[in-house]
């Protein structure tokens, strides 16, 4: 089988599973107690912080451990409005991960409001289109740096740096989930206050998260019931989780070049072996991260199509939730205007360091196959 959904998730790496192992077995200690075990944990713990911090370039005690992305962006934006006197307001965009979005909704509810930015076509949201939504009670502005969807990048640094010059006291959040492992993600050159990521899109274990609070950002913590993570994150701490993202981390930034330039070769194979196709659009725009590729093939219904190639041996996705057994349209392509039609028949694939130039030629010979033969029986 040939796995092609990287962007849904990615193996746990048995370096990274390795380091783990301590944790779940020996070093079983809670890392608030004071006894050697407590030690050894909190010891584990705070090397994954380091570690981690220095790939991120912020300080340690900038990073909350969480139990992923989800968990992290709904703390930063119900935080961000609980800490704002006056913030009744939020920015962000349509092309946003449901982690956002229905965050967003459940703020609504509490009677926040919320403007969504439409992005362009090529999935990438402007930075004038975000400062011109920004008004005097815009408590936090949330964009995300990699489109999971599409793989388009948006000029983070750009509309940090504009929203503070638009509005100094408003917060911002970014969802860099599709970021880590695919594009630069220094934090010491953004006026970012608030940034998740999550560790299984790098080969870490599902689980494990981290919210990235800058030092002084007006920021108030959701989750009450222990002092752990400096009072910001209640909770005994998942020691394994936490060290499992410092390794993944350590691991992908030990080989950074090389990572970056496989995930462009393998993208390239790939898009290769299949555009000699008839009637396929590449959604992707050019300059999306490597790891993902999202093309429409005309008349084939997506589900069709990844059915069959699941039959072949070929794991994609249609880069929308999945609920139920049930693929929902994707709102991220409606977002950027693209025609029902060509929603109905677009496919993600999304490339790891897993994924061998191999796998790339072998899985683009069966899409090739595949289609054909669905257009032939028309
Ligand atoms: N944001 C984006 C862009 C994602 O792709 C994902 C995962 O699919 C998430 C947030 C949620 O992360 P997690 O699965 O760690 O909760």
């Amino acid at each position: 089988m040939i796995y092609l959904d990287n962007a849904a998730t990615t193996a746990l790496h048995p370096e990274v599973r390795q380091t783990m192992e301590a944790y779940l077995t020996d070093a079983y200690g809670n890392p608030s107690s004071l006894h050697g075990f407590g030690r050894q944990a909190r010891a584990g713990l705070d090397h994954a912080r380091a570690q981690i911090a220095q790939f991120l370039g912020c300080r340690a005690d900038e990073l909350v451990f969480t139990s992923g992305g989800t968990e992290s962006i709904h703390a930063a934006l119900v935080g961000a409005i609980f800490k704002h006197p006056h913030g009744r307001h939020i920015v962000t965009t349509s092309a946003e991960h449901h982690a956002v979005l229905d965050t967003c909704a459940f703020l609504t509810d509490l009677g926040v409001e919320v403007t969504y930015v439409a992005p362009q076509q090529d999935g990438v949201v402007s930075t004038a289109s975000v400062c011109a939504a920004i008004r005097s009670d815009t408590a936090v502005v949330s964009v995300m740096a990699v489109n999971n969807e599409l793989g388009s990048k948006n000029p983070i640094g750009e509309i940090a740096h504009a929203v503070k010059v638009t509005s100094p006291h408003t917060l911002v959040h970014s969802d860099m989930v599709q970021a880590l492992g695919t594009v630069p993600t220094d934090l010491s050159v953004m006026e970012l206050d608030l940034a998740s990521f999550s560790a299984h899109k790098i080969h870490g274990p599902k689980g494990s998260g981290l919210l990235y609070v800058r030092k002084g950002s007006q920021w108030h913590p959701v989750l009450h019931g222990g002092a752990q993570e400096r009072g910001r994150r209640a909770g005994t701490e998942n020691v394994a989780g936490a060290v499992g993202l410092g390794a993944a981390v350590a691991r992908m930034a030990s080989r950074w070049t090389a990572h970056v330039q496989d995930l462009h070769d393998v993208n390239e194979a790939f898009w290769e072996g299949i555009s000699s196709l008839p009637d396929i659009h590449r959604n992707s725009p050019g300059n999306a991260v490597p790891s993902i590729l999202n093309v429409a093939f005309d008349g084939i219904r997506s589900e069709t199509l990844l059915m069959r190639l699941d039959l072949e041996g070929v794991a994609a996705s249609a880069g929308s939730a999945c609920t139920a057994g049930s693929l929902e349209p994707s709102h991220v392509l409606a977002a950027c205007g693209l025609l029902p039609g060509v929603i109905e028949s677009s496919v993600r694939f999304s490339f790891s360091d897993d994924t061998s130039l191999e796998d790339a030629h072998r899985a683009a010979t069966i899409v090739r196959d595949v289609v054909q033969q669905l257009r032939h029986h028309r």
